[in-house]
Order: structure tokens, then sequence, then C-alpha cells
């Protein structure tokens, strides 16, 4: 049976309508769910977090591959359903919370063994994919990857190069974490209902240490997103404007050290030049 066939079925049994505030766009394209899994490099002895499992189309696949499947689930309607589909798959865990106030943390050590690898995979709701990614980035999890499917317009953000005109602040934080890899570009047909813009499918591959060595990764960040407020300014005058000093002279006299003309734009800045000016500002400001 394909997933279109399965997703009818199963919308029609338990009379659901899919939930927009939600997220909720189901993937029904087998292609892509097959290349999701292949890019995911599942293993035998893996542990799989699974964000937003909704009807579970990928949660199946997934169950077949992995050696565990934790799925988080806000949902209770997608709960009954997984439980009914699932629940005697012994490899599977359902939990039913809202991602952004799961401690994953916590639940990463109460499953993991220490040769097992985790490996978050997703068909994230467009709705909070920036905070679920930086969550997932920023806790410092113990994961390999993050295999997710997200919005075309942001995943293109993603995985600019620092630099191009296509990067924003995401793409230096994400880069920051980790390695970002396109994987496929897919067509809102590929959803029931369709959602109203294209989406891709990324794979992120964590960095055992961060890409930079930043004293103090909060003016770091601040000072990234200072930047980018304001694209048009230059740096001299976001960094000013945006609190991270009100001293344009000290700022000027650090920017020279870090070899960076005042009047450059933040957004052309590489990662290592950032750095070094997070750094001397963390030192001397
Ligand atoms: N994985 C399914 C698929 O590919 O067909 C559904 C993906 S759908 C784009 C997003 C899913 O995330 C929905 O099932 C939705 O209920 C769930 N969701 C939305 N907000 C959530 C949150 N804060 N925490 C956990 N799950 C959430």
């Amino acid at each position: 049976m394909t997933s279109l066939q399965e997703t009818k079925i199963i919308l029609n049994k338990y009379n659901i309508t899919a939930n927009k505030k939600l997220g909720q766009n189901f993937l029904i394209n087998d292609d892509v769910i097959e290349k999701i899994i292949l890019s995911a490099n599942i293993e035998q002895n893996d542990i799989i977090i699974e964000i937003g499992p909704g009807l579970g189309t990928l949660t199946k696949k997934l169950i077949e591959k992995a050696g565990k499947v934790i799925a988080i689930e806000i949902d209770n309607k997608m709960i009954n359903i997984l439980n009914d589909r699932f629940k005697q798959c012994d490899n599977f865990v359902l939990i039913n919370q809202d991602v952004l106030k799961t401690d994953l943390n916590k639940l990463i050590s109460q499953y993991k063994k220490s040769f097992e690898k985790v490996k978050i995979v997703a068909n994230l709701p467009y709705y909070i994919t920036t905070p679920i990614i930086m969550k997932l980035l920023e806790e410092k999890l113990d994961i390999e990857s993050i295999t997710v499917m997200i919005q075309k317009e942001v995943a293109q953000r993603i995985t600019a190069d620092p630099g191009d005109k296509l990067s924003g602040a995401i793409t230096y934080s994400v880069n920051y974490y980790a390695i970002p890899e396109e994987i496929i570009v897919v067509e809102s047909d590929s959803f029931i209902p369709a959602p109203e813009v294209d989406s891709e499918v990324i794979k992120l591959y964590i960095r055992n240490i961060p890409a930079v060595n930043v004293i103090d990764e909060k003016m770091f960040f601040n000072i990234i997103k200072a930047s980018f407020m304001q694209r048009r300014k230059t740096l001299l005058n976001s960094l000013t404007n945006f609190g991270i000093t009100r001293d344009k002279e000290k700022l000027k006299e650090v920017l020279t050290k870090a070899e960076i003309d005042e009047t450059m734009r933040g957004e052309r800045l590489t990662i290592e030049q950032f750095a070094k000016l997070s750094n001397l500002i963390s030192k001397s400001i």
C-alpha cells in the first residue's frame, strides 16, 4: 500500500482532519520517505528521536530500521493513532509532549547506552522550525546528526555559505555547531494537505567541537544577531545600535585590531571573523 492510500485510510478511520495550527502536513510521497531514511543513515543499534510523528508514516519505516524509536508528539489525536499502530513494537517509545518543553538531554541519558548513536529524524512542524533546530543544537545533545524536512527558504538560509546573500544569523549559528548538507527539494504536492511553501530535506552533521573557538558564546551569538538585525547598516552602527557596546571609539579600536573594516556590513563576515571580533570584545569591552 502506498503512503497516500494509507494516509487516506487512517484519516477516514479516525475521522480527523489535519490541524493547521500544529503544522500538520502529512508526507505521502514514498520516494521522499525513502530518501529521508537513506540519508539519515540508520544503523541497527541507532536510537532515533522523531519529532512530530503525526500519523506514523515515517515512524513505521524508522521502527523497521532502528534499534529504538522515541517519538515526541504534542497532539492527543495523533497519540491515539500511534498507540493503535505501534504499541506492540518493543523498540517504540511514544512521548506525548511539546518538544520545545522536553528535556532531551535527560531523555537521551535515560535510553542511550555507550555504544549506541542517537540521530534525529523528522518532518518538522514549520511554525516552530527554527526554535526546534536551535534547541537541538544549543542544548549540546549527545547526537550524531539531524535529518529534517523544513521550509525550503529556511533550508537555503541554513545551507548558504556564510557571507553569501542568502545567509542569515541562522547560517552562522547552525554552522557553529554542525555541518549542513542539502538533501532534496520537495514540492508541496508530496503532503496532505499541501503546505503553502516548498520544502527541503537537510542533514546537519554535529561537530565534535564547535567550528570556531569562542570565549563567550552568548556574546558571539549576540554580535551575529545584531549584525543581521539591520543588514544594510555597517558593522560599527549595528553593534552600537543593538546593545553590544555604546563606546563607538573603543569598538573602532577593536575592529582595527581584528583587521575588520568598520564600514563593512556584518553580513559579509566569515564565522572566523565573527569569532575573532567576539573574543576581542569579550576581553576588552
Ligand atoms: N511525521 C508526520 C509526517 O511526516 O507525515 C507528520 C509531520 S507534520 C509536518 C508535524 C507534526 O508535528 C504533527 O504531527 C504535529 O502534531 C507535530 N507537532 C506540532 N507541534 C509540536 C510540538 N510542539 N511538539 C511535538 N510535536 C509537534
